[in-house]
């Protein structure tokens, strides 16, 4: 989970930062062809229309370039939230019970180290009493 927040944060950061990028490029490369090829001393339009769709275009594509930053940032965010945000133990420590010892526990016995079951007074290979 933790790990999928930020690969798709690091994923959104880049997207964003090409798309700003080139956004941001294409409208300023619009702008500077509009400036070059309409103004009143430079040639007459190709065609009419020209020099308004020029700048219809560079402003969709400032626009886009804003839209990328704002996934740029939201790529930003998850990524560090991504990488500073605890894992969630999938199986918290707090909730193992401690081990217990099973009913029949068992002891070595204290003459020849047999282990045998607690609940047992005498050892069943030796026969030593062990309480
Ligand atoms: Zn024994």
């Amino acid at each position: 989970m933790k790990v999928a927040i930020f690969v798709l944060g690091l994923v959104l950061l880049f997207v964003g930062l090409l798309g700003a990028a080139y956004g941001w490029l294409a409208a300023s490369s619009l702008e500077t062809a509009h400036a070059f090829t309409c103004s009143p001393s430079g040639p007459p339009e190709p065609y009419p229309g020209w020099c308004a769709s020029l700048l219809s275009s560079a402003s969709s594509y400032r626009t886009l370039a804003f839209g990328m930053v704002a996934i740029f940032v939201i790529g930003v965010v998850l990524s560090v939230a991504g990488a500073v945000m605890q894992e969630v133990p999938s199986a918290p420590a707090m909730m193992v019970p401690p081990p217990v010892p099973p009913p029949g526990a068992l002891q070595a016995c204290k003459n020849c180290g047999r282990s045998m079951p607690s609940t047992d007074r005498f050892c069943p290979s030796c026969g030593t009493p062990q309480w």
